[in-house]
């Protein structure tokens, strides 16, 4: 049985007339929402907002939630519809909740828009929630650095909100709580004013979450309170000794980071990203106008994070060096092939190929050139080697093998001839002395 605390703060900041934010604080459900569209628009749809999700998360399960959400966005979307003074409206959301998960019990994590889910675990602060704004996906494209993006004009440009049209996508995925781990929920007026860093070190040092909430609303307020600022922080107090099995099970590692990462992870499937309204919320604007610009309708349906990604690579890296390995093996082959040289006939003559003897895989011998030496001259001593192929190294090696023959023929016919014609010299020679001796 995994049990939670929680604390919640909210405050309209030093600039703004009316805190258009709203946060939701009850035992199986947390959300923060931040209205735009108007100096009334913006909090009625963040206030509708969190009342609807509460209202519609009937079960506890990830599509329940998903749902809920749904609804949200069509009640804020009617009743913009039906009222000139709302026309308009929308807001960010984001929730997490307790949900069964086959048996399991997991933290069902949504966002839609600008307001963060972070997650604080051994320390280390982590957004789990992707921003749906202008400044952000210039910052996933490289376009712009966070820190730049904290301070550009169009910082407050969201890309996706609840209200702007009949239907929403919704990004959900789950993660696994551990006894120790911290979750905070906050809009843009907290991020916006306190770096993660600082945040991060409040989280930390103080350990009543109601205190954390109120002390990170502060800080806002101190760095300059420009915006409304909501945080939502809620605490994993007992996870029913799912901590301690999971460090069971590193202790069965030599990897434990990875390991960690794989336990502590999103297990269920998220949407797939993609854009929808383009929301312009101006700079401390009271009058924020809320303007649908591109709309795509593609839905969201699964996204999976650390361990299926890392998967992905580990498996393409395989496939890579496999297939490098196997290149490479032909390669060496194919070189072997192409590199060695035989002497052997080619009809009756002898000649030198390259390649090796009757090929190897798919390279054949090539004729690479002719000699003067017939089969019918080639000694019985060799025969045999030349009628297989006789191997050399090089080009230049075969040329001097078959010189070597040729020398050899040469030399194994010479003596055939000196012996006639020695014969011959001596019968010559011989021939007349009896003939000069008789008379
Ligand atoms: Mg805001």
């Amino acid at each position: 049985m995994t049990a939670y605390r929680w604390g919640a703060a909210t405050d309209v900041g030093r600039v703004r007339s009316n805190n258009q934010d709203a946060p939701l604080a009850v035992e199986h459900l947390f959300a923060v929402a931040d209205g735009m569209g108007g100096h009334k628009g913006g909090e009625v749809a963040a206030r509708l907002a969190v009342r609807t999700l509460e209202d519609s998360f009937t079960e506890p399960t990830a599509d329940t939630l998903v749902e809920a959400v749904r609804h949200a966005n069509a009640a804020i979307f009617a009743l913009a519809s039906g009222d000139h003074e709302l026309r308009g409206m929308g807001t960010t959301l984001t929730a997490i909740a307790p949900v069964e998960d086959d048996g399991d019990e997991t933290l069902a994590v949504v966002n839609v828009g600008d307001s963060r889910t972070y997650l604080l675990r051994d320390g280390e602060l982590q957004q789990l929630t992707e921003d749906h704004s202008l400044v952000e996906e210039m910052v996933r494209d490289g376009r712009l650095s966070p820190s730049e993006a904290v301070e550009h004009p169009q910082r407050h440009i969201v890309t996706r909100a609840l209200g702007i049209d009949s239907d929403v996508q919704v990004d959900s995925f789950a993660v696994i709580p551990y006894t120790g781990d911290r979750y905070l929920l906050c809009s843009d007026g907290l991020f916006g004013e306190v770096d993660e860093s600082r945040i991060a070190a409040t989280l930390r040092r103080l350990d009543d979450p109601d205190e954390a909430a109120r002390e990170l609303v502060r800080l806002a307020n101190e760095g300059g309170g420009r915006d409304n600022i909501t945080v939502v922080v809620v605490d994993v107090v007992e996870d029913g000794g799912r901590a301690e099995a999971a460090s069971e099970a590193l202790r069965g590692t030599d990897n434990t980071t990875k390991v960690h990462t794989d336990l502590a992870g999103f297990t269920s499937p998220v949407d797939e990203p993609g854009e929808t309204d383009e929301i312009t919320r101006p700079a401390g604007g009271k009058e924020a106008k809320a303007t649908p610009e591109a709309a795509t309708k593609s839905t969201r349906k699964a996204r999976r994070r650390d361990r299926p990604r890392r998967f992905t690579w580990r498996v393409a890296v395989f496939v890579l060096l496999f297939w490098a390995i196997v290149v490479a093996a032909a390669g060496a082959v194919g070189w072997q092939a192409r590199n060695t040289f035989y002497v052997g006939f080619a009809g009756d003559e002898v000649a030198i190929f390259r390649g090796k003897p009757g090929g190897l895989l798919w390279f054949d011998p090539t004729f690479e050139e002719g000699t003067d030496v017939a089969r019918s001259d080639v000694p019985a001593a060799r025969m045999r080697d030349i009628e297989r192929g006789k191997e050399l190294g090089s080009l230049a090696d075969a040329r001097r093998y078959v010189e070597n023959l040729e020398e050899q023929i040469d030399r194994e016919g010479q003596p055939t001839t000196t012996t006639t014609s020695s014969t011959t010299t001596t019968v010559a020679t011989s021939e007349p002395a009896p003939s000069t001796s008789a008379p």
